[in-house]
């Protein structure tokens, strides 16, 4: 999306943007105070590598940080915490963005792999993202030509995230046999397979091991087992 216009277009309609970064934070550069964005929410765990579980963050800009109403309340961003008084005041400032106790032993392994960022430019990493995520429409253009797919990502760099994902009516137990040999994606209703690159870890040997993969599985039949047919709750 182009950020910067949207937000403009949501004040000059008189509301606010909020921003929805989960699959944007350590994929690509965002720029909130630049674009004029009001809030933003985002999770550790996906591009961030915070791991399952991670904890999320929040963005306030400054103008709002002595105003907002946050509706989840806890005693870490109560204003008094041990005043014991019966009543809600909230913290100074973002303070009050904070809930209960946070978990700290996710907040250690959230730090350590933001540390995989320092010094990593936010445009190296883009530009790598788009690479792969484009090397993965070329493989699958050439390998699984025939076999029932179709790209459903935009091919205009520009318009892509950091994931690819292709339309198969055998999504399931396509993405259940993949995983099954380390290659792990997942399906989302009805026929799609998801990919998403990151790209501070995958390589291009990486999504072309990918590929064939699942070119093997695709012509061998191999997914069209019982064990690959039965669906967990998350996919
Ligand atoms: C993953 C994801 C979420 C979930 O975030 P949690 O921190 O797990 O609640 C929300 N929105 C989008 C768009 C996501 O991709």
């Amino acid at each position: 999306y182009d950020m910067a216009a949207l937000t403009a277009a949501a004040h000059a309609a008189g509301a606010l943007a909020h921003w929805d970064l989960c699959h944007a934070a350590g994929a690509l550069p965002v720029e909130l105070d630049a674009i004029g964005a009001d809030f933003a929410v985002g999770c550790g765990y996906k591009y961030l590598s915070g791991g399952p579980g991670a904890p999320a963050f929040a963005y306030v800009a400054a103008r709002h940080q002595d105003g907002f109403d946050q509706p989840l309340t806890g005693w870490h961003g109560h204003a008094a915490p041990f005043a014991m008084s019966g009543t809600y005041a909230p913290g100074p400032g973002v303070a009050r963005a904070r809930i209960g106790t946070p978990a700290l032993l996710s907040l250690l392994a959230l730090e350590a792999a933001l540390t995989a960022f320092d010094g990593v430019d936010m445009a190296e990493v883009r530009r790598k993202s788009l690479s792969l995520t484009g090397f993965f429409q070329e493989c699958a253009d050439s390998l699984l030509d025939g076999l029932g797919f179709a790209s459903a990502t935009p091919r205009d760099p520009a318009r892509r995230g950091s994931q690819a994902a292709l339309r198969h009516p055998e999504a399931y137990p396509l993405v259940a046999a993949l995983t099954a040999r380390g290659v792990i994606g997942d399906m989302r209703a009805p026929d799609l397979l998801r990919f998403g690159f990151n790209a501070l870890y995958v390589t291009h040997a990486d999504v072309l091991r990918a590929v064939e993969e699942l070119r093997d599985i695709a012509v061998s039949g191999a997914h069209r087992v019982p064990e690959f047919r039965e669906r967990p709750t998350v996919t």
